[in-house]
């Protein structure tokens, strides 16, 4: 039984539930890490859609969150940053798409330091608003095109992308330090492989990871 009157306050009262529900579901779909799922669980999703939305914050889908964007299924998120961490050695991760800032948010406590680049200001202005109300302080945002990585703090020991493309970015892979692991959806528009890129001494090690489907990393 939710509340439709007191907005977020509503929400709160139904969350503890709804949000187990979600992760369960997320168990059964096979995500093994606890860490990821307790994240999972913490993180109030409702916060990072609009209000209109709100109620259907918990639900294991892709919703829009302006400017022909989409907040990423919590699945996918779980997905993406359990490969990324299965093994992950260091404290640095760069994320490409900050987007309305729910994966940042889901990561940020997982790892010491995140630097974060998105392409829509507008976009980057709402997700770095809502990470300090959050009390989340470990997170650095820059407006910028991700095809370019964040060069100044380069190496990263993980890197993870939210948006599509047909190659992974040749200038991402030389910013992922030795042993680093890379996560990006690569592929056609409207179909990817979710791919895992592991840096070899002397070569990139490549893994998919199923199917996905995310907004292109456009090309400025
Ligand atoms: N990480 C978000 C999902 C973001 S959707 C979440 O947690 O739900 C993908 C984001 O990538 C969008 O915000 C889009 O504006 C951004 N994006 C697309 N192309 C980009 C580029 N070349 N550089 C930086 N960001 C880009």
């Amino acid at each position: 039984m939710s509340s439709t009157r007191g907005g977020i306050a509503g929400i709160g009262m139904t969350s503890a539930r709804t949000r187990d529900r979600l992760v369960e579901r997320l168990r059964a779909h096979g995500i093994r890490s606890e860490a990821v799922l307790s994240q999972i669980r913490n993180v109030p999703r409702h916060l990072f859609v609009d209000e209109a939305l709100a109620s259907r914050a918990y639900e294991d889908t892709a919703l829009p969150i302006g400017r022909g964007q989409t907040i990423s299924q919590p699945y996918v998120v779980a997905k993406m940053t359990e490969a990324l961490l299965d093994g992950f050695e260091g404290e640095k991760v760069l994320e490409i798409g900050t987007g309305c800032g729910y994966q940042t948010a889901v990561l940020a406590s997982l790892v010491k330091k995140i630097y974060s680049v998105e392409r829509i200001p507008e976009l980057l202005r709402r997700a770095k608003q809502r990470l300090r109300d959050l009390d989340i302080y470990n997170v650095q945002f820059r407006p910028g095109d991700g095809w370019e990585g964040w060069p100044k703090y380069a190496l990263y020991d993980g890197i993870i992308v939210a948006a599509a493309a047909s190659v992974v970015p040749e200038k991402l892979l030389d910013q992922l330090a030795p042993g680093g692991r890379l996560v990006m959806p690569v592929g056609a528009p409207g179909y990817q492989e979710l791919m895992l890129v592991t840096r070899q001494r002397d070569h990139f090690e490549k893994k998919s990871l199923g199917g996905v489907s995310f907004v292109p990393l456009v090309h400025n």
